[in-house]
């Protein structure tokens, strides 16, 4: 299955995009991730989209183009994938498809993660990341088992840079702005599935799965499991 993640910063796709792409045993794509990991490792790329990460603002599309063509392009992507933080705007959204088309297969499914834009920022504020594997955390709402450290490899977790207010701000902005006329793309595809992101990470996988047509899958993994 081949799916892309919608919706603002904060409603949870990092933490359902995981969830899902281990379920289906493909691999989860975070543009943001892997954005960190270049400005971290100080790579060409990450000296350049610094600026843009920190102050909130979008990475030009050129640049972000290359990036999601190259990563979509290896092996472990042939047979599905979860995408997380692209699409961001329409130009994003028909790059995505001329990039599929070359690689002679097309998107399944656009999952739009809607979430009042008052809780948002309360998932934001809490949002604590492993520097080491990407795992996410929230102060209250998802806590790891030992104050500040990563469940899986004990790393110090981290708030990420711009999950600071001001640049809080932004983001959201910034969504506000190129996101509308992308769930418009999706819709007039029949692509679009719009999940209700406000209750629990639970609540919000449940109603996942629901919409994806997997209920039934999951259900067999637990059994298995
Ligand atoms: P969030 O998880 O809060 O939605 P992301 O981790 O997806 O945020 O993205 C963090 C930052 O990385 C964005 O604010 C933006 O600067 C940059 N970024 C990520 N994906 C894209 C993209 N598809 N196009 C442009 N910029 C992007
Ligand atoms: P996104 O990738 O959309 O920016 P994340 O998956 O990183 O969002 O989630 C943002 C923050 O909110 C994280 O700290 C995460 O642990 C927490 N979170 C995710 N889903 C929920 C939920 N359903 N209820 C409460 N907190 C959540």
């Amino acid at each position: 299955m081949r799916v892309v993640f919608l919706g603002p910063p904060g409603a949870g796709k990092g933490t359902q995009a995981r969830r899902l792409s281990q379920l289906l045993g493909v691999p989860h794509i975070s543009t943001g991730e892997m954005l960190r990991a270049a400005i971290t490792q100080g790579t060409a790329l990450g000296q350049t989209v610094r600026q843009y990460v920190e102050a909130g603002k979008l990475v030009p599309d050129v640049l972000m183009q290359e990036l999601v063509r190259q990563r979509l392009s290896e092996p472990d992507a042939a047979n599905g994938f979860v995408l997380d933080g692209y699409p961001r705007n329409v130009q994003q959204a028909q790059t995505l498809d001329e990039i599929l088309g070359e690689l002679g297969t097309r998107l399944d499914r656009a999952v739009l993660l809607d979430l009042d834009p008052d809780l948002l920022v309360e998932r934001l504020s809490g949002r604590l990341v492993c520097p080491v594997c990407g795992a996410n955390y929230h102060r209250r709402f998802n806590p790891p088992k030992h104050d500040s450290v990563c469940d899986r490899d004990g790393a110090t977790l981290v708030q990420r840079a711009d999950d600071r207010p001001g640049t809080v701000r932004a983001r959201l902005e910034e969504y506000t702005k190129q996101m509308a006329p992308v769930t418009d793309y999706y819709r007039q595809r029949g692509l679009l599935a719009v999940v209700d992101a406000s209750g629990t990470i639970d609540q919000v996988w449940r109603g996942l799965l629901r919409v994806l047509g997997l209920a039934e899958q999951a259900e067999n993994v637990i059994e298995e499991g």
